[in-house]
């Protein structure tokens, strides 16, 4: 039966894509890009000569019911965005509700998705975390999305682009305090991959002392808000104490 086949791609390594996702993108009828011209590059990278059609968010709502069509003429589509996994921070939510509503197979691909490819490696609690996505690019919504998240014990994953870095680490610190552990990974799987970890100030110096820092594609990820141990001695431990203190020559 036809199907949707939401497929990853590479974060900036060709070599990630996986021997599945070829076979896949080899044997659909169609694949629904983002942009296809980007794709265009890692496809014939790979001799993969398959139809493409753009969708893309000012689109998709439109593109879904012609989706829908194909799939019921029997035709298989794969969806792939610029890079990593689609829907995440990336169009395909439209998509994929419609074409589940409209009772047709969606069949994902495990792959490449920046978010946990740079939790992975960053040292941070993995246990628990949230995907928070772009931060709002005005001051006062950054403001009040950290405010909303300042409390919260999760380890916080967000995507940032270059020319918003400086302003986003200074809004981290002024919400969630200079000494907020933090990992700043940029350029991950790419040539210039870099990990820089330390408090929060640290690292906006670490991204301000270096104009490098400010470029590429990057992934900010907080550590969880820690509650501090309570200052004042409990009532038991201060009789213990008295106790012991008495014992004392
Ligand atoms: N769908 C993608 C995924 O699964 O990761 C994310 C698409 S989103 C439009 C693009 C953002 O992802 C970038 O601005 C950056 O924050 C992050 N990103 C993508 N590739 C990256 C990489 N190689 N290293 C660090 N961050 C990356």
């Amino acid at each position: 039966v036809a199907a949707l086949y939401i497929v990853p791609t590479p974060i900036g390594n060709f070599a990630d894509l996986s021997s599945h996702a070829i076979e896949v993108l080899n044997r659909v009828s169609l694949i629904a890009c983002e942009d296809t011209r980007h794709s265009g590059r890692l496809l014939s990278h790979y001799g993969i000569e398959t139809r493409k059609t753009a969708l893309h968010d000012h689109n998709e709502r439109d593109r879904a019911q012609w989706v829908v069509q194909q799939l019921a003429a029997g035709d298989s589509i794969a969806l792939i965005s610029d890079a990593g996994t689609p829907l995440i921070s990336d169009p395909g939510y439209h998509l994929v509700k419609h074409v589940r509503e409209a009772g047709h197979k969606v069949i994902p691909l495990p792959g490449p998705c920046a978010a946990i490819t740079a939790l992975s490696a960053s040292g941070l609690p993995s246990d628990r975390f949230s995907f928070e996505g772009f931060l709002p690019a005005k001051e006062k919504g950054r403001v009040d999305k950290l405010q909303a998240l300042q409390q919260d014990p999760r380890t916080l994953i967000f995507y940032e682009s270059p020319h918003r870095i400086l302003a986003s680490l200074e809004s981290i610190v002024k919400v969630f305090g200079e000494d907020r552990q933090m990992v700043m990974a940029r350029e991950v799987t790419k040539t210039f991959e870099t990990f820089l970890s330390g408090t929060a100030a640290e690292v906006l110096a670490m991204v301000q002392a270096d104009e490098n820092q400010q470029k590429g594609e990057i992934v900010i990820m907080c550590h969880g808000f820690v509650q501090l141990e309570e200052e004042t001695t409990p009532a038991a431990a201060i009789d213990t104490l008295t106790l012991l203190a008495a014992e004392l020559p």
